[in-house]
């Protein structure tokens, strides 16, 4: 049975080279024109998004959307009773949005990828416009009339329009639509205004723009590759806090505790004075809107349509994992401790919040002798992208190309076709950004284009989506080299991708990645697992000097050993997030907590993690309370869920490279969708309801008392 697994292995390690050198001695890639084709056969279109090139071009767009909004809100509308149909309904909606966001989403990658400042900006403007049109539409009383006048007409549906039917119509109440008239009314004007605060929360984040000036002293231990790519025409080297990058590479490497403390205090205050009357806003807004709606709290409207159910499970089940690893949290950070004492020679001594990155990293390199630069000499880019696809090529039986990319936003940017193995059914397209620009979106994520959905002909229109990522560029004769956690979050996000290319649904409402908040982490984080193995590993890590150098096996164990290590704060840290969220969102009377946010948050960070410093306002930049708002604690509930999910292949002969239970989870999770409750799709791949025992255990915590999730 081992045998079958190398044979696996082998056929995999041959593919990769085969397609190394097909790639090689290619001259250029296939076109979308040649995958179209193919696509039209299959009943298919793949969708190249037409990106606006000048700011007219987004206006006259813009004008031309907006004016689309209404005739299809009109055309629903206008219908008399009689001529109701499913179709002209409720599909209509669904085609129609999805259409119309065909044309609205590219501006979003405008947004946050554009060279252009004044573009970026003017784009923004526009999503604000869009967002505001959105919320009008959903309060257009005429449209809601139609839908709710067929829906009462109890029309026999199949399950899946059904599902359409009863989804739209539960939003509908949660937008108030069983309220009074003026209520609603006032509800709908809340939204607006909250809309309009997410966005400029947002933006100040992503305009918070310091910079720090060191000398190369200050910096002493920074690795020098990065100290290169951040040297000025002065010979000082500049910083930037609001760059996940340069703060990463800072903070675990700067042996200096007052340079560590400079550049920690800056990225906790980014966006302090704009932020926190903004989010004060957001917060009381929230419980507005929550309480007109008939919830005791927003977090109780934000998680009805969860797999979390109400803001109450969701805290307890952070308050229990918070218990849950308190004893590994405290040795973990007596570890940390210990190891400042001895680096420092001083007894009354604690450690501050920027000391943790620091010496957790110390402790790896001594633990584990595990040195993250050392490391990223076998993670070069192109070995990870192309490494990646071949594994997920066998695990999800499909196929990955680079195809010719006709729209270029930046020469980096390379577009794949995504196509089913088996029949050669295109399945979809995806973009990856890989290196940090000036005012580029400044994290990893994927960004959806074009959704995907069955058009009334019956053409299913595929889905396009972009990875916008922030790897290190590559410096002179030397590739962009992956630092393992990076390494991790291109697999990651490479998970939502699939999440919504591999989607089969026939609407875009249920499509991919439009599955419940709390679960959609979960297709994603599942794909990290992959890392764990050294088989896996060995497919494409590799000295990108010394191609025949692979991983040496004691590092493999030595960084699962250090995940493991690291794992109580890391998770302490999330459930900290978590809690800050829920303490703002899942809270009945605001009024008590609204004038003192930031010492709210310090409080619980105190308690769970380590306090924030004084003057600090970690929360004016934690973007995600803009839009994941009462959901943080989504990541921790999906990554339970993930590691009950990996448990499945790791107990196979083949382990992470089981074609069955990847096709398995292909079907029974990513063509799935939310097309039905995700409990259920969840109970089809696992053959139950997910437990909590296998996170508990992936993080090296022996044993705990039963719970569920
Ligand atoms: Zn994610």
């Amino acid at each position: 049975m081992k045998f079958l697994r190398k044979r696996i292995l082998l056929i995999l390690l041959t593919s990769i080279f085969a397609s190394v050198a097909a790639n090689a001695g290619m001259m250029g890639f296939p076109t979308i024109d040649d995958y179209q084709e193919r696509a039209h056969q299959y009943g298919v279109e793949l969708v190249v998004p037409d990106f606006p090139t000048s700011i007219e071009e987004i206006e006259s767009t813009t004008a031309e959307i907006l004016a689309e909004i209404n005739t299809l809100g009109d055309s629903i509308a206008m219908l008399e009773v009689n001529e109701l149909t499913f179709e002209n309904t409720f599909q209509a909606m669904d085609v129609g949005t999805a259409l119309i966001y065909n044309r609205v989403l590219p501006i979003n990658i405008v947004m946050n990828t554009s060279q252009d400042a004044e573009m970026r900006k003017f784009a923004s403007d526009t999503m604000r416009k869009f967002r505001a049109a959105n919320i009008e539409f959903n309060y257009r009383e005429d449209v809601y009339h139609s839908l709710k006048a067929f829906a009462d007409s109890n029309p026999e549906l199949s399950d899946i329009d059904q599902r359409l039917v009863d989804e739209v119509m539960a939003e509908y109440r949660r937008l108030g639509y069983e309220l009074a008239i003026e209520e609603r009314a006032r509800v709908e004007a809340m939204q607006k205004e909250l809309s309009s605060l997410r966005y400029d929360f947002r933006e100040n984040i992503r305009e918070a723009k310091y910079e720090l000036h060191f000398t190369k002293e200050a910096l002493d231990g920074v690795p020098e590759s990065f100290l290169n790519s951040i040297v000025d025409e002065e010979g000082m080297y500049v910083v930037r806090p609001n760059v996940t990058n340069h703060i990463s590479q800072t903070l675990k490497f700067a042996k200096n505790a007052d340079t560590r403390e400079k550049i920690y205090l800056a990225r906790t205050s980014r966006a302090k004075e704009v932020n926190i009357p903004i989010l004060q806003e957001m917060v009381t807004k929230r419980n507005q809107i929550g309480t007109a709606l008939g919830y005791k709290t927003w977090a109780d409207y934000r998680t009805e349509n969860r797999m979390a159910g109400s803001g109450q499970r969701a805290q307890d089940f952070l308050e229990d994992l918070v218990i849950k690893l308190e004893p590994k949290f405290q040795q973990e950070m007596a570890d940390l401790l210990a190891a400042k004492k001895e680096e420092t020679g001083l007894e009354a001594i604690e450690i501050q919040p920027w000391d943790i990155a620091y010496y957790q990293e110390q402790l790896n390199q001594k633990q584990f002798q595990l040195d993250t630069e050392k490391l990223r000499q076998f993670f070069p880019y192109e070995k990870c992208i192309d490494g990646m696809f071949t594994i997920f090529e066998t695990v999800f039986d499909i196929e990955i190309e680079e195809i010719e990319n006709p729209t270029i936003w930046d020469p980096n940017v390379a577009l794949y076709a995504v196509s089913d193995a088996t029949t050669e059914k295109p399945l979809g397209l995806f973009y990856v950004d890989p290196f940090p620009r000036e005012g580029k979106y400044n994290h990893f994520a994927k960004f959806t284009i074009i959704p995907g959905l069955e058009l009334p002909d019956g053409t299913y229109q595929r889905s396009t989506v972009a990875l916008i990522c922030n790897f290190a560029p590559p410096e002179e004769g030397k590739p962009s080299l992956l630092t393992f956690s990076q390494v991790k979050t291109l697999f990651h996000e490479f998970g939502h991708a699939m999440h919504s290319i591999l989607s089969e649904v026939k609407y875009s409402r249920f499509s991919g990645t439009s599955v419940p908040r709390d679960f959609v982490e979960t297709p994603s984080q599942i794909l990290e697992y992959w890392l764990g193995e050294k088989d896996v590993l060995d497919l494409f890590a590799a000295h990108w000097q010394e191609q025949s150098e692979k991983l040496p096996a004691e590092w493999v164990e030595s960084i699962k050993q250090a995940d493991i290590a690291n794992a109580g704060y890391r998770y302490r840290r999330q459930l900290t997030y978590g809690l800050i969220d829920m303490a703002m969102h899942h809270c009945e009377d605001v009024s008590d907590i609204v004038d003192d946010l930031v010492g709210l948050s310090n409080e619980i960070a105190a308690r769970t993690t380590i306090a924030f410093p004084e003057g600090t306002a970690f929360i004016a930049a934690f973007g995600h309370l803009s839009n994941y708002d009462a959901g943080y604690y989504g990541y921790a509930w999906a990554d339970v869920i993930a590691a009950d999910m990996a448990a499945q292949f790791q107990a196979t002969e083949d382990g992470f490279m089981d074609r069955e239970t990847g096709f398995k989870l292909r079907k029974t999770i990513f063509e799935t969708g939310n097309s039905k409750d995700v409990n259920l799709s969840l109970r089809d791949f696992l053959g139950r309801d997910p437990e909590m025992d296998a996170f508990i255990r992936a993080l090296g915590i022996e044993s705990i008392e039963a719970s569920d999730t």
